[in-house]
């Protein structure tokens, strides 16, 4: 399939497009293979966005671990190498340390440290990878003023699910980044996509009036 084209940037909705952004960003899947996907964006969202996909490819490596080959080769390639040479990196990390309690295998509390899930850096950064793909599949834009709500879940989703299986499945990198998505057919600002890292993390991203809590 032949990626759209558009003028103006596909992340911001407002600036000329001078260059091209990867959705999602190509450092997640490093030492793999595949069809990256680019989308028309401004120098200014493919510029600020580098800091942050540096900084969330660290936080998904550190909780992905190194247990099969595409996390090995995402740890040992990308994000340890990013940890030793960003003091920034290195600083906010240890900024979101924090001592925990949990319970050993005898009953006993002990403490132990564990860092925050940076909720707005998984937000800005996946808010980006959704109006990407929205534009590469629909080849128009997300308006600006539609919001986009971004989600970490817990648990692995059931991707058989018969409501989700209506939903169109994707996947790039040697499946290393799976995806599906579904758009609402009467107003197609709403949409449903569910994100899969390295077959183990997963993001739900939603659009328009499915960000709302209550309806
Ligand atoms: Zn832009």
């Amino acid at each position: 399939m032949q990626p759209p084209k558009s003028a103006i940037c596909v992340i911001c909705g407002i600036r000329p497009a001078t260059t091209d952004e990867h959705v999602p960003p190509k450092g997640f899947f490093k030492g793999l293979s595949g069809q990256f996907r680019t989308v028309p964006s401004c120098s200014r969202c493919n510029n600020d966005s580098s800091y942050d996909d540096e900084a969330l490819r660290f936080y998904i490596s550190a909780q992905l671990g190194k247990r099969t080959e595409s996390t090995k080769l995402l740890w040992e390639k990308g994000a340890h190498k990013s940890i030793l040479r960003s003091t920034k990196l290195r600083f906010t990390f240890l900024n979101t340390l924090q001592e925990v309690a949990a319970k050993n295998l005898n009953g006993e509390t002990i403490s132990h440290l564990a860092f925050l899930v940076p909720e707005s850096l998984y937000q800005r950064v996946f808010e980006r990878v959704t109006r990407g793909l929205y534009f590469w599949h629909r080849g128009i834009i997300l308006p600006a003023s539609t919001p986009v709500k971004i989600n970490l879940l817990l648990n692995t989703p059931d991707l058989d699910d018969p409501e989700l299986m209506l939903f169109e499945s994707n996947s790039i990198a040697d499946d290393a980044f799976e995806y599906k998505y579904g758009i609402d057919p009467q107003d197609s600002c709403n949409s449903l996509w569910i994100f899969g890292l390295h077959k183990s993390h997963w993001i739900k991203a939603s659009t328009g009036l499915l960000t709302c809590d209550v309806c």
